[in-house]
């Protein structure tokens, strides 16, 4: 029998005004058209947890799409459909967004099935998920809003710290809910139940991982190397054997698990110093250059064509495990700031996380230096003075600027004086009309 409980009170205290109360007015659509509605997966889980999270899922006894596309209507919201799975996105003017789907049994069942009663398409929706923690449901109808629905015991197992599976077979049906367990146990510092734990340990004995499609493991891995701590969740999937599964042969030793620890830094350090780079940049990366640091171009390209990458994320991160190789013994033996600055100009923000980690303490400091400081340095001289100064646009312009740049950057011109900046430009000026008329 399903437990109740009211959780109007958490969602009023962790979710921002706007959002509860479109949740409040989604409920009231649905009420309106005689659906039940119902937020539902990770978000319930953390609210009950008590981990912030704003991505909202929300399931409905009915079809999703026409329900969404009347709420749109509604609420003045945007909203993407998506017929053949029965879901869709609502997207509000103040850049919201709430994922919908239909409980899915009502979709497929069959001409002369019985009736369901009440809950059923709820409860066989839930069914279909990997963990208890995940199977919690949270009724938004008006004359229910807030009431929980705990139909796997999910509520006692998050108070158990426990992750369980909802059935034997459930790792042998999907084997990468092995990667989700070992991650999900690793953030909320929950342990697996007896039971999960033998059948996980027995699904990676039968070598599930092949069966499965190369993508959809790598979206797990990726789901797990943007966790706040990827290397603990690596320790795991080494002691289940899972690593070895995965990638054979590679190296897991000492080194490689200081180098983790080294990015998990790294990644720290460059969202603090760069709020703005951070939306955009592939910290997941940075940890796949980590894992494979050190081995065999040949064999990386296996496991890369195991998990089957998206071509140009593929080429992206062989190219910057190259330049990594290439670059890491010429930033040791620079010993100017120009150098760093001329080596890493072009550097995207995964290469220099990466190479900030990798590298030794004086190397790092630098790397973090051109990152931070170095590659901003602007000249306060400009192409227009070089015309003053008498010669014609070409790609000469911006070699000059650079060398006044590569000045400022060594402490041989002050940042802040133009003027002497401007008498340096006039002396390279001065040497390339000499070199062209000798
Ligand atoms: P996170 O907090 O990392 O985003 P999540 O559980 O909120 O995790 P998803 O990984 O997108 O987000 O999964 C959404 C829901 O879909 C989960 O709560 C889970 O119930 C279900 N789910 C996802 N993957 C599987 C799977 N392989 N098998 C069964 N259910 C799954």
């Amino acid at each position: 029998e399903p437990k109740f409980r009211n959780v109007k009170h958490l969602l009023k205290k962790a979710l921002p005004r706007e959002l509860y109360s479109l949740i409040e007015r989604i409920g009231e659509v649905a009420q309106e058209l005689g659906l039940n509605a119902y937020l539902v997966g990770g978000f319930v889980r953390d609210l009950v947890i008590g981990r912030k999270n704003f991505d909202i899922d929300i399931v409905v006894e009915g079809d999703a799409v026409t329900f969404s596309k009347e709420v749109a209507k509604r609420l003045g919201a945007k909203v993407h459909t998506f017929e053949r799975f029965k879901t869709a996105t609502l997207i509000f003017p103040e850049g919201l967004r709430i994922d919908l789907a239909s409980a899915r049994t009502e979709l497929y069942r069959s001409p002369g099935a019985l009736p369901e009663v009440d809950t059923a398409p709820l409860k066989k929706d839930l069914m279909r998920r990997d963990f208890t923690i995940n199977t919690l449901a949270v009724k938004i109808n008006p004359s229910e809003f807030g009431r929980l629905i705990d139909f796997f015991g999910g509520l006692r197992d998050i108070k158990e710290r426990k992750i369980r599976v909802l059935h034997s077979l459930s790792f042998v049906e999907d084997p990468t809910r092995i990667l989700r367990a070992l991650r999900f146990a690793t953030r909320y510092r929950f342990e697996l139940g007896r039971h999960t734990e033998r059948l996980l340990k027995m699904a990676v004995e039968r070598k599930l991982f092949k069966t499965v499609e190369g993508q959809r493991i790598y979206h797990e891995l990726k789901q797990i190397l943007l966790e706040e701590n990827p290397l603990r969740v690596f320790l795991k999937l080494d002691r289940y054997g899972v690593l070895a599964e995965l990638f054979p042969g590679l190296r897991w030793d000492r080194e490689k698990k200081d180098l983790f620890e080294k990015v998990r830094k790294s990644v720290i350090w460059h969202k603090l110093n760069f709020p703005k780079l951070s939306p955009d940049t592939d910290y997941h990366l940075v940890y796949l250059l980590a894992l494979f640091w050190g081995e065999p171009e040949n064999r990386v390209k296996e496991y890369l064509a195991a998990l089957t990458l998206p071509g140009k994320e593929e080429r992206e991160l062989l190219n910057l495990l190259k330049r990594a190789r290439e670059l890491l013994p010429r930033l040791e033996s620079a010993d100017r700031n120009s150098t760093y600055l001329s080596l890493l100009e072009s550097a995207p923000e995964e290469l220099l996380i990466f190479l900030s980690a990798v590298s030794p303490p004086e190397v790092s400091e630098k790397v973090r230096e051109v990152a931070t400081r170095l590659r901003y340095i602007k000249p306060l001289v400009s192409g227009n003075d070089i015309k003053a100064l008498g010669l014609k646009p070409g790609p000469v312009f911006s070699e000059l600027l650079r060398r006044v740049k590569y000045a400022v950057a060594d402490g041989e011109l002050p940042p802040d004086s133009r003027e002497e900046q401007l008498a340096y430009l006039k002396e390279l000026v001065d040497a390339v009309k000499e070199r062209n008329n000798p």
